[in-house]
């Protein structure tokens, strides 16, 4: 199945896990290359090949596909540790890798120092964001106070102790106030982290132009976004987000190549909302519903094993989404959870404290913990949809829901996918 474009992005539109990776898979089919262009290992792609699953944190889920070329580009933070553990663990199931994976030279390196502060700080915050814990925050932070150690910076031993001793040292200076004490482990941890420069510097390229060569011979590429729309540093649920642009414009300055190399965007949205970690969530269901959707759904979080919260499909968030992101068409996941209820409900827009009813998503956080979605209920289906592959064959009222799915968010439905298998998608013409 080919992406629509030749040089697609995709993106959530939700807070994250919305089945991204089973999309890209399903896309990649089409394309020569596959990038991702920002997060770092928090990202959890689950996948599923055959009977085999497969979770990816750090290379894209491309890498599946046989001969496709992945690459990491320079918005990522990269965990050298994490992701050649991932590396080998490919290789030891037998997908070969060889000449098909490449990092960015320009790419921000996530070391040791950054996963113990991320946790320290975590633990000791009063007001918590509910990171992975993984030292993505800290990473990013090393990158905007421009003392981060680029992968470009393993090839200069030299300039490499120094600024991986400035920067570790004031780490220790912050976890010493935090009230925790370093341990010789992180040395251990340091010295195993950098002693992968060498081969990790064996896969480093100049991305953007790696790109950008090949959209000129012709080649299809896709972006592959992580977290989701609600989660951008920008435009998310600030604080509660995570530390990197998650929208679409982030793949151009991500990757580095100009955003009008981008021609098609594709945003994500499960078919109904989760959430993972703290912030405020409008349309979470009631406690009951939360269990069954959880349960159906399977909604514990691919990196952390974390229960997520549920709730109803938001228009509000996938509007706003279509808006920031661009967004040339919707894929619709997980359709099939919904399968067995008797209603849905849709939320339209959002009730604000004082009675007036907004259909914007707020900027301030506060507010949005405190709006009640406005709703309307639509019928169930009450069919299985898992073995539907045209969209002429799904339930009329699960074509009424995708209808106005697209109709409220402003972005027509391109996918639904019916189940967590490669097969289980359905193109929409
Ligand atoms: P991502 O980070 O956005 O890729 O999301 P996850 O890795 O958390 O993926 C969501 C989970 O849902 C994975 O276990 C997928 O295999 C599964 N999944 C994806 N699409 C569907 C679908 O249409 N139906 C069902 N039932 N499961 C799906």
């Amino acid at each position: 199945m080919a992406a629509q474009g030749r040089c697609t992005v995709i993106v959530g539109c939700q807070w994250g896990d919305e089945g991204k990776g089973k999309i890209v898979d399903v896309l990649t089919e089409g394309v020569d290359i596959v990038a991702r262009y920002q997060g770092g290992a928090n990202a959890g792609h689950t996948v599923h090949v055959g009977e085999d699953e497969f979770v990816l944190h750090q290379i894209p889920s491309g890498i599946l596909h046989d001969g496709k070329r992945c690459l990491l580009g320079n918005g990522v933070v990269l965990d050298i540790q994490q992701f050649f553990e991932e590396y080998d663990a490919l290789v030891a199931r037998g997908i070969d890798l060889r000449g098909r994976v490449g990092v960015s030279e320009r790419a921000q390196l996530l070391l040791p120092y950054h996963r113990l502060l991320d946790k320290a700080v975590e633990d000791t915050a009063v007001q918590k964001i509910g990171t992975t814990g993984r030292g993505i925050g800290p990473a990013y932070e090393d990158k905007a106070g421009r003392r981060g150690v680029r992968v470009v910076d393993l090839g200069n031993r030299e300039q490499l102790e120094k600024r991986v001793r400035i920067a570790q040292e004031r780490v220790c200076r912050r976890l010493e106030q935090l009230g925790v004490a370093t341990t010789e482990e992180l040395d251990t941890a340091m010295a195993e982290a950098l002693g992968l420069g060498d081969r990790l510097l064996a896969l480093a390229t100049d991305v953007g132009r790696n790109i950008t060569s090949a959209l000129l011979d012709g080649k299809r590429v896709l972006l592959e976004g992580a977290q989701g729309t609600a989660l951008d540093l920008d435009h998310g649920t600030y604080p509660f987000v995570t530390s990197s642009n998650t929208t679409a414009a982030a793949a151009a300055t991500g990757t580095g190549i100009g955003p009008t190399s981008i021609d098609t965007v594709i945003g994500v949205a499960k078919a109904y909302t989760t959430r993972v970690g703290e912030g405020p969530f409008p349309t979470a269901f009631d406690p009951k519903m939360d269990e069954r959707i959880r349960t159906l759904g399977g909604e514990f979080g691919a990196t952390t094993g974390r229960p997520r919260r549920c709730g109803w499909f938001d228009s509000v968030l996938a509007r706003f989404a279509a808006q920031v992101n661009g967004l040339t068409g919707l894929a619709v996941t997980k359709l099939d959870v919904l399968d067995t209820l008797h209603e849905l409900q849709l939320a339209t827009g959002y009730r604000m404290p004082d009675g007036t009813v907004i259909d914007g998503f707020p900027a301030d956080t506060w507010s949005l913990s405190r709006v009640v979605p406005v709703y309307e209920t639509l019928p169930g289906w009450e069919e299985p949809t898992g073995e539907v592959r045209k969209l002429e064959s799904l339930p009329a009222n699960a074509r009424a829901y995708l209808d106005r799915i697209a109709e409220l968010a402003n972005a027509p439905v391109r996918w639904v996918s019916v189940g967590s298998k490669r097969s289980q998608i359905i193109e929409v013409a």
